[in-house]
């Protein structure tokens, strides 16, 4: 026996568009899934017959023939009605996203990146490579090369990437070269739609016409990555370079290597912004009367005149020496931080100079304060 669809929808036969709608509507709310009461399955299996009645009656042709042969043919399932049958979801927005739910695909679940399967959407990010690279001061003060090795899925060099021997590939007839695949999850009415990643052609909406045999069709190899990279001068710690088109490979799709900077920390030598600070050691005249000293800083030779009457600790600039700008022209300085040295055992002629010294200097006595 047929269902009889004017029943479940609590309509007469003679009901008119406006009339099977309003009568829709009232029941969906009814059975609508949030706010059901009782048995949720109950529910569910209300709702979707309701739907299955609106369905029929809304439509004057299935609607005729409904009254005619007691019977109606749907187009997915024959004579069962499925959710793929139901067309009038934008009609009922104001129901909330229950159809949305329905026909989404993200029912209940986050967005794309964790759809149900745990499978991602193909996206660019997820071709991209991390790696680090050590480099010293040195090297960021002049800028050097070096050279890194790491593996990565590249395109395959015998069928240039395309997976076929011909080159050629065709359309993938599983999703008609959407990539997409939709799978019918679940029972009743908590059957959801997702969609996910095609598995026959894994995303790329096309298969190889004959697969390669080196990839078998993949269209990617491992391969050991050899490539120089060029650190830049006056690049900082954590600076991360990016190399177009060195990530993974999939599908025609590369993604970028990208290489942290990680430069090493010295004794002795501390890079502060682009300014390098150093220790240098002088000794009491020195610091009194002032000097010029000869430094190597890296490969450089440079030199630092020292003022008179310097104080311990005190910085003294070499103005322009520093590292390099990275995103501008010009350098940092190079900080000397003033170490005086009090040397040990002096010579009878040094300890006489300086007992004069003291002398000229008057006071032996000196007031503390707190
Ligand atoms: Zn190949
Ligand atoms: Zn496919």
């Amino acid at each position: 026996m047929a269902k009889d669809y004017y029943s479940i929808l609590g309509v007469s036969k003679t009901a008119s568009p406006d009339e099977i709608k309003k009568a829709f509507r009232t029941l969906a709310k009814k059975y609508h899934p949030d706010s059901a009461q009782g048995d949720k399955v109950e529910a569910e299996a209300k709702f979707k017959e309701i739907s299955e009645a609106y369905e029929v009656l809304s439509d004057e042709n299935k609607r005729r023939i409904y009254d005619q042969t007691g019977n109606v043919e749907f187009g997915s399932g024959g004579s069962d009605f499925t959710w793929q049958d139901f067309s009038h979801a934008s009609d009922f927005s104001d129901l909330g996203d229950i159809f949305n739910r329905i026909f989404g695909g993200n029912f209940g679940f986050g967005g794309a990146e964790s759809s149900f399967f745990g499978q991602s959407s193909r996206s660019r990010q997820n071709l991209d490579l991390l790696t680090n690279i050590r480099v010293t001061l040195e090297d960021v003060y002049y800028g050097t090369r070096k050279s890194i090795r790491y593996k990565r899925m590249a395109p395959c060099e015998t069928c240039k990437g395309t997976g076929s021997k011909t080159f050629r590939t065709s359309t993938c007839p599983a999703c008609n070269g959407t990539g997409q695949q939709r799978i019918v999850q679940g029972q009743g009415f908590f059957r959801q739609v997702m969609v996910t990643v095609c598995r026959n052609c894994n995303g790329s909406g096309s298969i190889p016409e004959q697969p390669c045999q080196v990839c078998s069709g993949k269209g990617t190899t491992s391969i050991t990555e050899n490539i120089e990279i060029e650190i830049p001068k006056g690049a900082e710690d954590k600076l991360r370079l990016r190399v177009k088109g060195k990530g993974q490979a999939d599908h025609g799709v590369v993604g970028d290597l990208y290489v942290a900077i990680n430069v090493q920390p010295e004794q002795n030598m501390r890079r502060i912004r682009d300014d390098l600070l150093l220790p240098l050691e002088i000794s009491f005249p020195e610091a009194v009367l002032g000097t010029e000293k000869d430094i190597t800083v890296f490969r450089e030779k440079l030199t630092v005149k020292i003022p008179p009457g310097v104080q311990p600790n005190e910085i003294v600039k070499l103005k322009g020496s520093g590292f390099p700008h990275l995103n501008s022209r010009g350098r940092g300085d190079i900080l000397l931080e003033m170490k005086l040295t009090v040397p040990k055992h002096v010579s009878s002629a040094q300890k006489e100079l300086l007992e004069k010294f003291m002398d000229e200097g008057g006071k032996k006595h000196s007031w503390l304060r707190g």
